[in-house]
């Protein structure tokens, strides 16, 4: 029987005691936290997250402002903005919503972020920080994978982990957090081969690829652990029978709205074969914003005390 590794339980947890921590911080440093999300151009997924991130700051006392810049914003008035966000005695954290339009190098953006108020952790400073266990902060994604982890008493220690994604966000930081924790890991990706083969081998794991149900039941170890990143809206025309059949839990959702959020992990393998999984949604999602509020209280915290 397969347990759900419940996202939505412990980030709820995680924001609660997040807000006790931003009230003490307003009563010490007598103002609140700031966190500067940018998002440029009309990408629709985009302009949900960071709804949702702003949201997530309003429940817990940080201030959030959305810097929404039209898709012809040129590279350098991008950079001109993150110059002043950076000189911005107000804001502790900034926040570049990815993916960014084409014409924009991401990297000059990311490199650009003052690293003190790099909240996503993607800066190579901060990267660097976290290859060689110097970090206070890790990028949100996989640092709330292995709170969840923690969450459930699992050990990663001596675990075959196979990650599969090597972005820069998910599955490279991922890697080094397990890798951290002694677990042994091989990051996999678009040119590896054999993949079902060596997923089958995995004790755990990670999926952060960005195709719906792309990892079936023959890539599945039995009573694998499963731990499902990707986010993809899948239309009811497009969903299988199983999907939609009568008993379905996915059924709902798909009558109801038309479409459902589906991970990289088919969900019906990963309730058959796993001891634990993830579910989309209410899994890795949640975690993420959660981190995200702990990394912007900490790096205020961090930036309130360099200056007393
Ligand atoms: P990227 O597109 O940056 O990376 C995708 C990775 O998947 C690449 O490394 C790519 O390989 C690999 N890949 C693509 N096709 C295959 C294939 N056929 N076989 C093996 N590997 C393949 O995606 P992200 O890391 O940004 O995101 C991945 C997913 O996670 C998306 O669905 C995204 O929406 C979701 N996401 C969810 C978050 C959450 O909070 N739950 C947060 C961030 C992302 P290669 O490098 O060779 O091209």
């Amino acid at each position: 029987m397969s347990e759900k590794l419940n996202g939505r339980k412990l980030a709820k947890i995680v924001t609660a005691n997040i807000a006790e921590k931003t009230r003490n911080f307003q009563e010490y440093f007598g103002r609140k936290p700031q966190l500067a999300l940018v998002v440029v151009g009309n990408n629709k997924a985009s302009e949900v997250y960071v709804g949702n991130k702003e949201k997530a700051c309003e429940r817990v006392g940080i201030i959030s402002t959305i810097n929404h810049l039209p898709d012809s914003t040129t590279e350098i008035e991008l950079l001109t903005l993150i110059k002043s966000l950076n000189h911005d005695e107000k804001v502790d954290g900034i926040l570049v919503q990815l993916p960014l339009p084409k014409h924009i190098n991401s990297d000059h953006i990311i490199e650009a972020i003052d690293i003190l108020k790099d909240v996503d952790g993607f800066h190579p400073h901060n990267i660097g920080q976290l290859w060689t266990g110097k970090y206070s902060i890790a990028p949100c994604t996989p640092s709330g994978i292995i709170q969840l982890l923690a969450y459930y008493d699992i050990d990663v220690k001596s675990m075959n982990c196979v990650i599969v994604g090597r972005s820069n966000i998910v599955g490279k930081p991922m890697a080094a957090l397990l890798l951290e924790r002694n677990a042994t890991v091989t990051l996999a990706h678009s040119k590896t081969r054999n993949l079902a083969a060596l997923c089958k081998s995995a004790d755990l794991l990670v999926a952060a690829i960005g195709k719906p149900a792309f990892i079936t039941e023959e890539f599945l170890r039995d009573h694998a652990i499963l731990i499902d990143v990707g986010i993809n809206h899948v239309n009811r025309n497009d969903a299988p029978s199983e999907w939609l059949a009568n008993g379905s839990p996915l059924r709902k959702s798909f009558v109801e709205k038309g479409y459902r959020l589906i991970g990289d992990i088919d969900p019906f393998a990963a309730m058959r074969k796993s001891s634990y999984y993830t579910p989309v949604p209410g899994g890795v999602g949640k975690m993420t914003v959660a981190v995200l509020l702990h990394n912007t209280i900490t790096l205020a915290t961090k930036r309130q005390q360099s200056l007393s």
